[in-house]
């Protein structure tokens, strides 16, 4: 059985001013799967996010939703079909507490998590309810910045180098509430550079290559890639 494509990209390409930055890329994402996009510093994996998300003014090509074409709206009509984004630098604001981080985005679609249920994901979340975004440490910030999607109604989580500076067993914590994401019916799409993290997590790899997708490696043949995936990477 062709597994369900909640996000379909193709032949995408994407410009900052006179940068051509991502050059005809195409992957696909199943719906309920978490997929990632692996690559080398600059091979444009960020830059894809931010394509879907559109927050990069000049693209082309095709991003297909959940049946919807994605290029050509904006941001915040992206975001209303339940698309959460949740950027390497995190966009904790420092000078509101982890309440009024959560509910600063905007409800976009039905079915949104209840702080209840972020809480329950993220116990240390409701210990720091009155905490400003400055007081909290690295994990903290990051399970704070993927509660406030949850809290939006989001299906599919654009997740960048969720794991980026953290302890060992704070990356372990990331990795259980993404499995536990999973079960409950959400799509991922993370970028990452610890493929360790990665393979732990997700059903399949995209390799990126300057700008484009060169490689799909599913998670069970990682394995066996290893070398080639090594040398894509470069370590
Ligand atoms: P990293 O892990 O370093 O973020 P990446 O694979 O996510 O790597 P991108 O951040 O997507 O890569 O960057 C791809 C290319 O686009 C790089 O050459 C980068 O310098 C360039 N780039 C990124 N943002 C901008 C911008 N705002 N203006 C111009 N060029 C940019």
């Amino acid at each position: 059985r062709q597994a369900d494509t909640l996000l379909a990209v193709a032949d995408l390409n994407a410009y900052y001013g006179e940068s051509h930055i991502l050059h005809g890329s195409s992957f696909e994402v199943p719906r309920g799967e978490v997929v990632t996009l692996l690559g080398r510093n600059g091979a444009g994996k960020t830059t894809t996010l931010r394509a879907i998300m559109g927050m990069v003014a000049d693209r082309r090509g095709s991003i297909v939703f959940d049946g919807t074409e994605l290029v050509g709206l904006p941001s915040n009509r992206i975001a209303r079909l339940g698309i959460g984004y949740c950027p390497e630098e995190r966009g904790i604001f420092a000078s509101l507490d982890v309440e009024e981080n959560l509910l600063l985005p905007p409800v976009v679609s039905g079915g949104g998590m209840s702080m209840e249920q972020i809480f329950t994901l993220f116990p240390n979340l409701r210990e720091r309810l009155r905490s400003s975004g400055t007081r909290l440490s690295g994990g903290e910030q990051q399970m704070l910045a993927i509660g406030r999607i949850l809290r939006t109604g989001a299906k599919l989580l654009l997740l960048d180098e969720p794991t980026e500076g953290l302890a060992p067993v704070i990356v372990q914590q990331i990795g259980s509430v993404i499995r536990t994401l999973k079960e409950q019916g959400f799509t991922i799409l993370l970028v990452e550079q610890n493929f360790h993290f990665a393979s732990t997590v997700a059903d399949r790899h995209y390799v990126m290559e300057n700008g484009r997708v060169v490689d799909m490696i599913p998670n069970d043949q990682l394995a066996d890639r290893e070398d080639a995936l090594h040398d894509y990477l470069g370590v």
